[in-house]
């Protein structure tokens, strides 16, 4: 980084300080690429902002491959299975048996993110925290800027290539909006979700199907446990005291011989749940990343596994275009990235929908047959698991993307 007139002068300007723009910092410096990150949020906010928790196995390799998996491989846990239950029976899912021995790994989002930022900052390479009034330019020419206010000044930085990796709510997408197209699709459901402070009462995660609404178990360590019921999108999180809570998930998961053990709830919340992609992922020199291009339900729990996936292409595509100035990855970024986000919006909505109560008897007995065929089925059971310990490496990891970017066509960037 180089800084004249006020000015910083960088390769890439990052936007967004979540698990996609930090980590698509780290693999490009790896490659030797600068960059500078610029976040509006406050380090502790970040790091404290809970999330997803569920990674799939190619996100640990990526991880590894970055150099920030020391302690994901000490404190997260590795699970072979998951459990549907449903018509009160709980049944296995051997996800790793069924999807050729991969796993996945529960290791939470703030915890990736905490990683991230030390490495950055143990580098000493720049990441700006509570930036405010972020806005882009030139995004179709070769020389975008990202003006912003940084501690009461006015900062701009000059690049060569914009990485909008500001969640949804940011600033990037809207800024290329009109050359977008959108997909949406809002659901009547909410998920409220607890951190407890006690040792989960099931190893591996519980999906629960029940008239009273769906409820998942899972974990964040051994003595914490991460827990969610369904609600109705809009409810205040007030009307929810800690016994309500406890009372409606101990209805939901109820088994015969096996109890829910209840703790002191350290942190709750409400979050709606939507699918959105937008499509080209990309405009000019501005290249989105993560929750800035798509969203998934948590159901599938893909949000976090396509925002590194994301970032991997990128990453890869940029070190190709720096090094030996071929666009071809930059051109098919965002088809490649788009044949994994449909694939996973459909695993997300499929899962949300045989999951969770619409009040409609019709709907719930078509549940029930399809639950009933994915404990019974070898063919659907493998289904789910590919699914949902991630399609990279297989099917959809490598020749399909390819083919997929190939058949959409590329996209120019500007010279
Ligand atoms: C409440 C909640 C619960 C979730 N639970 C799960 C789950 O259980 N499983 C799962 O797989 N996924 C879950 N997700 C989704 C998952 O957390 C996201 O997919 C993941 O965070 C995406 O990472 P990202 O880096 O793309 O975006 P984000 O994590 O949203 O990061 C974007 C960053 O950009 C910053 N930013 C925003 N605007 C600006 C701006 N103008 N200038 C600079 N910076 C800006 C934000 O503060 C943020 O730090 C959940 C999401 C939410 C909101």
């Amino acid at each position: 980084m180089t800084a004249a007139a006020g000015a910083i002068r960088t390769q890439v300007a990052i936007v967004g300080a979540g698990p996609a723009g930090l980590l698509l910092a780290r693999l490009l410096d790896d490659a030797g690429i600068e960059s500078v990150v610029i976040e509006n949020r406050g380090r502790d906010y970040v790091e404290k902002r809970i999330r997803a928790g569920l990674l799939e196995q190619g996100t640990v390799e990526l991880l590894e491959r970055a150099g920030v998996a020391g302690r994901l491989h000490e404190e997260g846990i590795v699970h072979h299975g998951i459990h549907l239950q449903f018509d009160g029976e709980r049944h296995r899912v051997a996800l790793s048996d069924l999807a050729g021995g991969r796993t996945i790994t529960i290791y939470g989002q703030t915890e990736i993110v905490k990683d991230l930022i030390g490495r950055r900052l143990d580098d000493g390479l720049p990441l700006l925290f509570e930036v405010d009034e972020v806005a882009l330019e030139g995004i179709e020419t070769a020389t975008p800027r990202v003006r912003f206010l940084h501690a009461g000044a006015r900062r701009e930085i000059e690049c060569d290539v914009i990485a909008g990796c500001d969640g949804f709510h940011g600033v990037c997408r809207p800024a290329i909006a009109k050359h977008l197209q959108f997909f949406s699709r809002d659901y009547p459901l909410g998920w409220l979700g607890i951190l407890a402070a006690v040792a989960p009462s099931s190893d591996e995660l519980v999906y629960a199907h029940h008239e009273r609404g769906f409820a998942l178990l899972t974990l964040r360590s051994p003595e914490l446990s991460r827990l969610y019921i369904q609600c109705a999108p809009d409810e205040r999180i007030e009307e929810w005291p800690d016994a309500r809570i406890w009372e409606e998930l101990q209805a939901r998961v109820a088994l015969d011989g096996w109890s829910l053990a209840e703790g002191p709830v350290l942190e709750k919340g409400i979050t709606g749940m939507r699918s959105f992609v937008s499509e080209p992922m990309q405009h000019g020199r501005l290249f989105l990343a993560g929750d800035a291009a798509h969203i998934v339900p948590p159901t599938g729990a893909k949000g976090l596994n396509l925002a590194v996936a994301d970032v991997a292409l990128l990453a890869a595509a940029l070190v190709e275009w720096f090094g030996s100035a071929d666009d071809t990855g930059l051109r098919h970024y965002s088809a490649a990235c788009l044949a994994r986000v449909w694939r996973a919006e459909h695993f997300s909505y499929w899962m949300t929908s045989m999951l969770h109560t619409f009040g409609d008897p019709f709907e719930q007995r078509l549940q029930l047959a399809q639950l009933r065929y994915v404990v019974s089925s070898e063919a659907a059971a493998r289904t789910l698991a590919e699914n949902y310990v991630g399609l990279a490496g297989s099917r959809l990891g490598g020749a399909d993307i390819d083919g997929a970017a190939r058949r959409v066509g590329p996209i120019s960037v500007p010279r």
